[in-house]
């Protein structure tokens, strides 16, 4: 049994309502008139009130500052509830002169709030939020301005300060840059068929769901797959409820709106291929007016039965090339016509009813690139999903040779669907990234910005469990800041995760952090991390980048091991683990392309020994503890890799399909 089981767990999502030894009070005003004494009144003061019947939210809110503020004081804080409040509002009282509340002056919108103080003497602290949500996001907020920390993979970290610091508290306002603000995950993730790995995730799943909350996310989509038999996990469902996080459903589902069953009967329903064959594989004929009822008529029972969905993403199979009709009709047609078509006679079935959700068209793939004749209905927005654009610069870095055409895509979108977008990125994508550690903070700050100078407001971000808390923690804290305030510092974000998840070894991991940046800039021009054919100028030129990140992440090692033993946890334990993987992995890169550059039988012995060495790489994480890795670094990259290997080697021939056409 490994320190990580063993650490304290975030706070639990029952209430926690304290109620200290009340002091007598004497009852009386100061007027001298007897008044009704509440237990609030009669409690030492901190307090926290929070409005009764506000709901779970306030309560939970509430909670969380109670049990933050009493762990930072030393003390007990009570939380009560107080009918005298206004739903949306908290209060802690620093004295017993606190007034009770007075009517909410500004108007909130969305999960903005706002902190204000009041009454005489040191009086109160007072919270107030556009949502029920945006009181949680506000306690963590309030709580984070007095040193404690929320960092993603660990417990929160509550310092000792003294009530001073409390009392010494400033007015502020926080309005979030971006509306929605979500994390993504793929329902296979949860390896469902399995009870001690679906376990295994339902205990990373009650970490980080309330780290996301207390973050300020406020969606969770779901990606469902063709083979998937959940559109989402039950376990999850309440996690999220409570915190008033939005779920999501949907993903590559068209597949299953049109059950591959009725192929044996109507093939006409289904794509055709180059040589006018139907298959049941791909998404359907769009020609065919009852393929489409079908699918029509599967998205509306999908949102009838569940009312609770905030956004339907209905995607097509998730392929690079291919799942579209080729039939005699519909040749004509390029794919995001065709998929428009189908999202368009959804998105009609919804217009009149003013409760459904809007419908996502995923711009991603083979429609990446918006096509002219687009036309999309105004309850329709594109989900821009540019999984191949270049992560070593920003999205809108004009000296980048990937990412412009991207921008591009995204502003013609924009045009298109007069402004209605989602962004979805991939900041935390452990199969993009080869389960290889990285970190691109800057990155990330300077998409944000240019995603909202453009005018998005919505922006999701792909995860992988736990998995990606361990390889990508600072990209996760960068896109939880940047979705709030694009103008974040990424250094200091850099910094502060490395104190949070290490505090007795901050500067040591800092630095480390700090090699695995530098080694991210020479990895993520795309697909180098994983891809086996590359063009021959580039290729050279990958060759010596990425041996040169391989001995960074060296550094970070070395760095990591200046942490004197003593002080060592099973969780730096892990990223060095992590960071041995990816600098072998890169290593072994890096000899596969010089391979490549070699003929006839030196190509394939070196090739060979380039692949052995990627494929050892992953004794690195199976020696990982399996709290840490999750269900993703146990089980998924066990197959994943598989494929990657056999894409290597099937490059060696020089016969091999881009590694991106087999996901
Ligand atoms: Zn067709
Ligand atoms: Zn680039």
């Amino acid at each position: 049994m490994v320190s990580i089981r063993m650490r304290p767990r975030y706070q639990s999502v029952a209430l926690m309502l304290s109620f200290p030894n009340p002091r007598k009070n004497d009852g009386l005003n100061a007027s001298g008139v007897l008044t009704e004494v509440s237990k609030a009144a009669a409690s030492p003061c901190p307090r926290v009130r929070f409005h009764g019947d506000g709901g779970q939210l306030a309560a939970l809110a509430a909670g969380d500052l109670s049990s933050g503020l009493g762990a930072m004081l030393a003390s007990e804080v009570g939380s009560f509830p107080d009918a005298s409040l206004p739903p949306d509002e908290i209060r802690i009282d620093l004295d017993d002169s606190a007034a009770s509340a007075g009517p909410g002056l500004i108007a909130l919108e969305g999960d903005s709030f706002d902190v204000s103080r009041e009454g005489g003497g040191a009086g109160s602290i007072v919270i107030r939020a556009g949502t029920a949500r945006g009181l949680i996001h506000a306690a963590s907020n309030l709580l984070e301005k007095l040193g404690a920390q929320f960092s993603p993979g660990v417990a929160p970290s509550y310092p000792r300060i003294d009530r001073a610091r409390v009392a010494a508290l400033e007015p502020w306002r926080v309005i979030p840059a971006f509306k929605r603000r979500a994390f993504v995950s793929d329902i296979m993730t949860w390896n469902y068929n399995f009870a001690d790995r679906l376990d295994l995730h339902l205990r990373h799943d009650r970490e980080f769901i309330p780290w996301m909350a207390r973050r300020g996310i406020n969606a969770f989509s779901y990606i469902r797959h063709a083979h998937d038999t959940r559109l989402k996990i039950d376990e999850v469902a309440p996690l999220l409820r409570e915190r008033g996080i939005d779920a999501e459903y949907g993903g590559h589902v068209l597949q299953l709106l049109l059950p591959r069953d009725r192929f044996a009967e109507h093939p006409e329903y289904f794509p055709a291929g180059d040589d006018g064959l139907r298959t049941p594989q791909g998404n359907l004929c769009v020609s065919n007016p009852d393929a489409v009822a079908i699918v029509r008529t599967g998205a509306l029972a999908y949102v009838h039965d569940y009312p609770d969905n905030a956004l339907l993403h209905i995607w097509g199979a998730d392929v690079r090339r291919g799942a579209w009709c080729r039939c005699g009709q519909c040749r004509e047609l390029p794919p995001q016509i065709q998929y428009m078509n189908v999202t368009n006679a959804i998105a009609r079935a919804l217009a009149d009813d003013a409760n459904a959700p809007a419908v996502a068209y995923l711009a991603y793939h083979d429609t990446i690139d918006p096509h002219p004749g687009l036309s999309p209905l105004g309850n329709v927005w594109f989900e821009w999903a540019p999984r191949e654009r270049c992560y070593s610069h920003a999205i809108d870095d004009p000296l980048c040779e990937i990412n412009p055409r991207y921008l591009e895509s995204l502003k013609r979108y924009l045009e298109i669907f007069n402004g209605r977008g989602h962004v979805f990125e991939y900041y935390a994508d452990a199969i993009l990234f080869g389960g290889l550690g990285f970190a691109t903070p800057a990155v990330i700050a300077s998409d944000l910005r240019a995603y909202l100078s453009l005018g998005i407001t919505s922006i999701s971000c792909l995860t992988f469990g736990a998995y990606s808390a361990m390889a990508y923690p600072v990209n996760l804290e960068a896109f939880v800041r940047g979705s709030r305030d694009p103008d974040f510092e990424p250094a200091t974000t850099l910094v502060d995760i490395a104190s949070g998840r290490h505090p007795r070894c901050a500067p040591e991991m800092a630095a480390a952090y700090g090699a695995v940046e530098r080694a991210s800039k020479l990895c993520l021009d795309y697909a180098d991390v994983m891809h086996p054919v590359i063009p021959p100028e580039k290729a050279a030129r990958k060759r010596d980048e990425l041996r040169e990140a391989a001995l960074i992440f060296n550094e970070a090692i070395a760095a990591a091991d200046q942490i004197a033993p003593r002080l060592d946890t099973s969780l730096s334990d892990a990223e060095k683990d992590l960071w041995r993987y990816s600098s072998d992995v890169l290593a072994g890169l890096s000899d596969y392309l010089a391979a490549f550059g070699l003929a006839g039988a030196d190509r394939w012995t070196g090739g060979k020994a380039a692949i052995a060495k990627v494929a050892h790489a992953i004794g690195r994480i199976r020696a990982i503890d399996l709290e840490i890795k999750g269900t993703w670094g146990a089980y998924d990259l066990e197959w994943i890799r598989e494929i990657w290997l056999g894409a290597l080697a099937r490059g060696l021939d020089g016969g091999g399909k881009p590694l991106e056409e087999l996901f």
